[in-house]
């Protein structure tokens, strides 16, 4: 066991680390545990990718990120944020994952797959990549279908399926066309048709090349009702106007999105809620405590999914932690 700590932080994602900046500024003893990589959801984006927000929504100082174009991408940003880590001295302990967090009298015990830590408050920064949806079917489980879209370089001049209706997909697509697989894009007529960013359409300079694609003959669009088995060489899916298609098939992508993993959370008797796309927890819009007094959240698991807010929220909410950890000593 370690000495207690103010404040344990889990995850090193942008929240982490815009969180262990604030506990490092307010004096606090502080400490991530990250069971990957720092900023370990941004290294798994696709290799070369543009982010769709500007360095203001993602950088940690005002001018700090500054990237060859107008946006930067993933190798960028990942880069800032790891010389963040290492010009600020962050205290990040990676490659550890949290376990259990436990309920003391007025602590809590956290135990990882290394370690065990007490702390007065925890800051869970989880984010919500930890399970990527699944469509359940015979097939799945084949070596060739991936729920991550890394690189296109592979699959030149093969056979490839995505599955989904968000800008994940549809990037995973282009890029793959773009770089000479011949591929289908299996998507629901309603995401295809939806035009609306605030409703989570793509992004028009994600579809316009797509359509490009499409045009020139590299992309085809199936508009489907149901994908029903994946084998070794084909997939078989029902259209939507409830014909069975098989199609030749090397290598699927299945990107319907993720869910954050609130096990640990609900375990401690965090409320959880329904949000906007999948479960959040409950807390308090002003200091992100939950119901739970001591265990706060922040980021993508919560209503604020975007970087920019899983920055800005911890600098917010930090300094009430300390705040609140003074005026226990004082009583
Ligand atoms: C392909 C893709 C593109 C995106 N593009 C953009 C964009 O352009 N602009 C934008 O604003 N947002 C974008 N997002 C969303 C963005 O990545 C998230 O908003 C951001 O990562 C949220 O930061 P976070 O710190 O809340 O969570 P994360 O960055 O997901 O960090 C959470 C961290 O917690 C760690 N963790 C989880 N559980 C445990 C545990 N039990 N123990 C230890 N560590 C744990 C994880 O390993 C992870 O590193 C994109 C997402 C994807 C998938």
């Amino acid at each position: 066991m370690t000495e207690p700590l103010d404040l344990l932080i889990i995850g090193a994602g942008p929240a982490g680390l815009s969180a262990a900046h604030s506990a490092a500024t307010e004096g606090l003893s502080y400490l991530v545990i990250e069971k990957g990589t720092i900023a370990d959801t941004i290294r798994h984006y696709p290799v070369g990718r543009t982010l769709f927000s500007t360095p203001n929504e993602l950088e940690m100082f005002e001018g700090a990120l500054k990237p060859c174009r107008e946006k930067p991408t993933r190798e960028e940003l990942l880069s800032h944020y790891v010389h963040f880590v290492l010009n600020h001295d962050l205290k990040i302990n990676t490659g550890e994952e949290v376990v259990e967090v436990k309920k003391l009298a007025d602590s809590f015990s956290v135990r990882t797959t290394q370690n065990e830590y007490h702390a007065a408050r925890i800051l869970f920064a989880i984010g919500a990549m930890a399970h990527p949806r699944h469509l359940n079917i015979p097939g799945e489980d084949l070596p060739k279908v991936h729920h991550l879209f890394v690189e296109p370089y592979p699959y030149v001049r093969r056979d490839a399926l995505v599955v989904g209706g968000g800008n994940s997909a549809a990037e995973a697509a282009l890029f793959l066309a773009e770089e000479g697989a011949r591929t289908t894009l299996a998507i629901w007529r309603e995401d295809w048709e939806n035009r609306d960013p605030k409703a989570g359409a793509m992004k028009h300079w994600v579809r316009q090349p797509l359509e490009q694609q499409i045009a020139a003959g590299h992309l085809r669009v199936v508009l489907y009702n149901a994908i029903n088995t994946i084998t070794e060489r084909d997939v078989t899916l029902t259209s939507e106007e409830e014909e069975t298609l098989t199609i030749a098939n090397d290598v699927v992508f299945v990107l319907i999105g993720s869910d954050a993993d609130l096990t640990l959370l609900k375990k401690l008797g965090v409320k959880t809620e329904p949000g906007k796309l999948t479960e959040v927890p409950v807390y308090d819009p002003e200091t992100f405590e939950t119901n739970v007094r001591g265990i706060y959240v922040a980021g993508h698991f919560t209503h604020q999914r975007h970087i920019k807010a899983a920055i800005d929220v911890p600098r917010r909410v930090v300094p009430l932690i300390a705040q609140s950890l003074r005026s226990s000593v004082a009583k």
